[in-house]
């Protein structure tokens, strides 16, 4: 057959904590042209501890882009259309590898993960001067969440990091990293890279200066040698070596995050997003200026979209469990087969009554920075079944994201008047419903989900050197949406939150 004729295309693998996707779009119109995507293992070996495969994560990288091509193969177009790779990835999960070898030393400790506990309270009464000290330079508060502590425990535990470090043979990466370097060609020459958006998750990274900061370095006793370069979100930073796409450039690196941000043309000053993967993100961009929450809201890197191109910043209210609380009624509870299934459920009963499910398996992330705090269900009667349950899971994410749209509009001074949404929950209309009711602002989610691909698209093709992307606004077509409003009244939401409020004061202090 006839091989169709098409513009130039990009692919984009997003990697997330969930699954592995790479999906090819058509630079001139964003349409999203095929996909792949492979769910991935997560492994629990102690209470508190995430980790995953860094080998699975790259199989799973390979195995998409195969099956990718495949399919557009049996679409008939042509693989060599593809111009350029972006990478999207889940953030601050820590990776260190031996770069003679190119394996991994150990797992990889997953954002998630809660070993580094007792490395925060002991880091955390040496802090140098005053409390602000690693707050003012990273944006970030000092939490088991973030690369730095993750990377503290590996030097420290892991005899085989440890040696490799002292034969200089150890390389450390967030996911981008451990992929471009692979992808790249591995212990061949491989390019040892991250972006500034994915550094400035590592706890080590001055988000002023927009390098690693030795201070920090020396505070966490992490030696820079075994650091990547940090480079802009959008620039070749190396070829594929390997696969249907040996030869294609690999251009474009954003944190997830950031990656949905840019897919959902929050360019401006004030735009904001809200992603509802494993866990809950939104972001909100305050251009060009470094804005200090005074509400529980991280400060983090937006993008820097070239090398030559300003940085643009952004205020993140982080959620830890989201769509993790579905998987784990899944697999835990078996209350469901599929993650969809708990749509069912919950439109079975239409309310929790009076069931409230706090979901802090990994502690509280924003606004309470609390990791004393546990999952807890309360509020059960005899009545209550699965059903009440289901609810009142998809209402703790709703919850959750009231509480951090709360703090960003007291950061903000200027409150949102509809939330901008994307991420793998969001297929879910029951969710979307309630959030609107719990938001009271209408709730507006673009017809082509894959927002974190399509900002890791961009970046990748409208790199120089490869520049079949404008991000220039004229340019940028306009995106359909589905718009959910608000129908129940606010005095209703209001009450309903405030009971929220009452169950999450009651879900601290479980572990002291
Ligand atoms: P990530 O980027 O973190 O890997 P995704 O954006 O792919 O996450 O979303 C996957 C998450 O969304 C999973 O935790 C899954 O349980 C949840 N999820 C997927 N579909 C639904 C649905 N219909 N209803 C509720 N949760 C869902």
């Amino acid at each position: 057959a006839k091989k169709a004729v098409l513009g130039p295309l990009v692919g984009a693998v997003d990697q997330g904590t969930s699954s592995t996707r790479f999906l090819v779009f058509n630079s001139k119109t964003a349409e999203l042209l095929s996909h792949h995507q492979v769910e991935l293992k997560q492994e629990f070996p102690k209470e508190g501890w995430v980790e995953q495969d860094p080998k699975e994560i790259l199989n799973s990288v390979y195995e998409c882009i195969e099956k990718t091509c495949e399919k557009l193969g049996q679409l008939n177009i042509d693989i060599s259309n593809i111009k350029a790779i972006g990478v999207s990835n889940q953030r601050e999960t820590t990776v260190v590898w031996d770069k003679l070898t190119g394996e991994p030393l150990y797992n990889a400790v997953v954002w998630l993960d809660l070993r580094t506990q007792s490395t925060v309270e002991s880091l955390s009464k040496r802090i140098p001067g005053n409390n602000n000290f690693v707050k003012s330079k990273t944006g970030l508060p000092l939490s088991t969440y973030f690369s730095a502590v993750k990377l503290r425990w590996l030097l420290d535990n892991v005899r085989k990091v440890q040696k490799a470090v002292e034969e200089d043979r150890a390389l450390f990466g967030t996911v981008d990293s451990w992929l471009i370097w692979c992808l790249t060609g591995g212990a061949n020459g491989g390019v040892h890279c991250t972006d500034v958006t994915n550094a400035s998750r590592t706890m080590l990274f001055n988000i002023h200066s927009l390098e690693w900061d030795k201070e920090l370095c020396e505070f966490f006793e992490i030696p820079m040698k075994i650091l990547p370069n940090v480079r802009s979100s959008s620039e070749i930073y190396g070829l594929m070596k390997a696969g249907a796409l040996e030869g294609v450039p690999i251009s474009g690196c954003l944190g997830d995050q950031s990656a949905a941000l840019v897919g959902q043309m929050c360019f401006q000053d004030g735009q904001a997003k809200n992603t509802y993967g494993t866990g809950c993100f939104l972001l909100c961009n305050t251009g060009r200026k470094c804005v200090f929450s005074e509400h529980g809201l991280l400060t983090t890197v937006a993008y820097k979209l070239g090398r030559d191109k300003p940085v643009y910043y952004a205020l993140e209210g982080s959620v830890a469990i989201a769509g993790a609380v579905v998987r784990w009624l899944r697999d835990n509870l078996g209350i469901i087969k599929t993650s969809d299934e708990i749509e069912k459920l919950a439109k079975e009963v239409g309310t929790s009554y009076g069931c409230y499910f706090v979901p802090a398996f990994s502690g509280l992330y924003a606004p309470y920075w609390e990791p004393s705090a546990r999952g807890i269900i309360c509020g059960l009667t005899q009545f209550t079944n699965r059903c009440h349950i289901a609810f009142a899971a998809l209402e703790a994410v709703c919850f959750q994201t009231r509480e951090i749209l709360d703090a960003m509009n007291r950061d903000c001074g200027m409150p949102l008047r509809h939330l901008q949404v994307d991420g793998g929950m969001t297929n879910n209309k029951i969710l979307m419903q309630l959030q609107a009711d719990i938001l009271y602002i209408p709730v507006v989610k673009p017809s082509m989900p894959e927002t974190t691909a399509l900002g890791a698209a961009m970046a990748a093709g409208a790199a120089e050197g490869v520049g079949v992307w404008s991000l220039d606004p004229e340019d940028l077509s306009a995106v359909t949406v589905e718009r959910f409003e608000p129908q129940i009244n606010a005095e209703e939401s209001e009450i309903r939150y405030s009971t929220w409020k009452k169950a999450v004061m009651k879900s601290m202090g479980w572990v002291t």
